[in-house]
């Protein structure tokens, strides 16, 4: 079976030594991994997602009489954190994500990237994107290069049309350089073909798959200036805050579900 998150990986290692621009990441500090979404839906191709933001300031959520405008209940004082994701040694500063098997169906063919490939193959839209989510992360290491809020809401902001412009720059400058093409050929082909010529498609994901790590609300002890209104506690948190490398399983990807594979996958690191 083909590991398709392993091959990006890879392929990521040789874009960021082609790369001048992007020649500051150090992939040990990324994790590559897989999230399901079909196809056939709408949705993103990929995500890059930071955990070097720091912890939010002390917030509470509040309830009013829609009458009366008078506070009736409010939450405990809470922070929001990024959990931690250790592999070895290694903290993880971005985890940057694919969507199986939409990702691998995607096409210049019809699409918004298609103007600044004029004369490029299909593939190309792929090897753009992994580009894209590259170039998210933050050359100044402080978090992100205005890449999301802090809830993880994507900010539109972020994308100026320079964004697009650059983006397909390097991955043009790769090209020329004359990169192996070993390291994209499996870009050519889409979910179907991939899943025939190598039995199957597997990608690494965390241990609460569909879930991943992701910033979570943290109780923290201050007064409450209203302390007649009726507090409402938070939910439990039901996510890991730390994960480490026995977290990070394998799963097979089809068409429209996916399953973790029984045999422990080593993990490999980005
Ligand atoms: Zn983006």
């Amino acid at each position: 079976m083909i590991n398709y998150t392993e091959r990006i990986a890879l392929l990521m290692q040789d874009v960021v030594a082609r790369t001048g621009r992007l020649s500051f990441i150090n992939l040990e500090e990324v994790i590559v991994f897989a999230r399901f979404g079909r196809s056939d839906a709408e949705g993103a191709f990929a995500t890059c997602h930071c955990l070097t933001m720091p912890e939010s300031e002390p917030g509470y959520f509040f309830w009013k009489d829609r009458e009366t405008g008078e506070l009736t209940r409010r939450s405990p004082w809470f922070v929001t954190k990024s959990p931690q994701v250790r592999v070895g040694q290694t903290t993880v500063k971005y985890l940057i994500s694919f969507v199986l098997p939409r990702f691998c169906d995607q096409t210049l063919v019809g699409s918004r990237k298609a103007d600044l490939y004029p004369s490029a193959e299909p593939w190309v839209a792929k090897l753009d994107t992994i580009v894209h989510e590259l170039y998210h992360i933050d050359p100044g290491a402080t978090g992100i290069r205005a890449l999301e809020n802090a809830d993880g809401r994507r900010s539109y902001r972020s994308h100026g049309p320079m964004f697009y412009e650059d983006v397909s720059d390097m991955v043009r400058g790769y090209l020329a350089t004359q990169p192996d093409p070993a390291l994209y050929d499996f870009l050519r082909h889409d979910f179907a073909c991939l899943s025939e010529m190598f039995d199957g498609v597997v990608g690494t994901t965390f241990s609460n798959f569909p879930s991943f790590p992701q910033r979570y609300m943290e109780t923290v002890d201050l007064p409450a200036s209203e302390p007649r209104v009726k507090l409402e506690p938070l939910k439990t948190p039901t996510q890991p805050v730390i994960y480490t490398e026995d977290d990070l399983h394998i799963r097979q990807f089809t068409e429209c579900n996916s399953r973790r594979l029984t045999r422990k996958g080593r993990y490999c690191a980005a």
